[in-house]
């Protein structure tokens, strides 16, 4: 496919009033508030995987800010409803591509996301996961490099494997198994991170590496298979909740809001700031807990069962956020128990519509 786009000139940063535009079904509250920037600031941004769950609340604020977005997608774990309400802007335009093929645009930044993120989804075809993380990141580094343009690139606290250092500070290395299911990912991200570094080092492109943790929040895949939206749609569904393991397992859920501000705090950071940034919530809750919170907050009747554990599942998992607070000035704001009554409300919304339709096609 031609990725190429017509050059077109930054469009003039309009009015607040002017730019508001009603939000959308998962627009989060935080995301509706708009930040101004002056107009030599607009940039025009390339956000691949722009139609997940990450990449459209991203999108969003970007267009918010008063950039033009280019958002670059293959639609494999994307969807066409977490962008609809962008479609009408017309400082946005969708491509279909796949990363792993170079793509070449006038753009002024990149972002990295392009990825699927849950287990299920970036195990289903392993190698090319592998491509996605390697053939992508060196794609679009090469557009960076040609352009003389910032590139942010979406890590994860996957490349400390299961950790034997907890918290974990971006300092630790990790404990990764090379040649297991999760590998395709961990090590996709891990080589991905080392090809930014080397273009960095060797040609003196602009990075920005951020290493995400367990984030949730409205816009996931209600299919994904990540822990949250699992739940959640287990419950509003009265179906069986599965805690895989016996549940004592700790993650730490960081809301997308908070996620979104750290992103632009590091992409708007001096040059001397690279990362890699742990940006998540350092709460941490087994696994258990979250059940029993989504349980409580739904008011379900829905039974806690047990599945097995998936090989190579990390024991534990939380962020030492010090490097962000102290570079960027950012530490997360919304509770889970907040951001999960917000998810829910989203899910609830999506699944009465898709009951809808299936009442009147059937
Ligand atoms: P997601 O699956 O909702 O979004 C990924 C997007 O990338 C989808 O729209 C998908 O269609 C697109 N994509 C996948 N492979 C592609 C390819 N080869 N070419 C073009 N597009 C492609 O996942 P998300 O949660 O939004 O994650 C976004 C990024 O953040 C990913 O890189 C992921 O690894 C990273 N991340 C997310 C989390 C989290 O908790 N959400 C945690 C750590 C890292
Ligand atoms: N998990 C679970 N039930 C589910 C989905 C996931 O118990 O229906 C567990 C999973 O085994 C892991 C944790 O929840 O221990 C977080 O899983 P997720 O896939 O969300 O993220 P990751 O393992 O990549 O952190």
């Amino acid at each position: 496919m031609n990725g190429n786009l017509p050059v077109s000139r930054l469009r003039p940063v309009l009015s607040v009033e002017k730019r508001r535009h009603e939000p959308a079904a998962g627009t989060s509250r935080a995301a509706e508030s708009l930040v101004l920037r002056p107009a030599a600031a607009a940039r025009r941004s390339l956000v691949t995987g722009g139609a997940g769950f990450l990449g459209s609340h991203l999108c969003q604020r970007l267009l918010a800010d008063g950039n033009e977005v280019v958002c670059l997608d293959n639609f494999s774990t994307g969807h066409q409803r977490n962008i609809a309400h962008l479609m009408r802007n017309p400082a946005f335009r969708l491509v279909r591509h796949d990363v792993i093929d170079p793509y070449a645009a006038e753009v002024d930044e990149i972002w990295n996301l392009a990825c699927p993120a849950s287990p299920p989804a970036y195990q289903a075809d392993p190698i090319h996961t592998m491509k996605t993380n390697v053939l992508g990141a060196l794609n679009l580094l090469e557009l960076a490099r040609q352009r003389g343009i910032r590139i942010f690139q979406a890590s994860t606290s996957e490349v400390y494997g299961d950790p034997a250092v907890h918290p974990q500070p971006e300092s630790y290395w990790g404990n990764v198994n090379p040649v297991g299911p999760r590998s395709c990912y961990d090590e996709g991200k891990r080589a991905a991170e080392t090809l930014f570094f080397d273009y960095h080092h060797q040609h003196g492109v602009d990075i920005k590496v951020v290493r995400i943790f367990n984030t949730y929040g409205p816009r996931m895949r209600p299919e994904d298979g990540r822990v949250v939206s699992n739940f959640i749609v287990q419950a509003l569904r009265g179906e069986d909740i599965t805690i895989y393991g016996d549940g004592s397992q700790t993650r730490s859920f960081c809301f997308v809001d908070d996620l979104i501000e750290g992103f632009i705090r590091l992409m708007n950071a001096g040059p001397d700031v690279t990362g890699p940034i742990n940006i998540g919530n350092p709460g941490e809750f087994t696994v258990r807990e979250l059940a029993e919170m989504v349980v409580a907050e739904t008011g379900s009747r829905s039974q806690i069962v047990y599945r097995p554990l998936p090989i190579d599942d990390p024991k534990q998992r939380r962020p030492d956020i010090s490097v962000a607070k102290r570079e960027l000035g950012w530490s997360p704001r919304i509770p889970l128990a907040q951001g999960l009554t917000q998810t829910i409300d989203y899910f609830d919304r999506l699944l009465a519509r898709e009951y809808r339709v299936l009442a009147e096609t059937a």
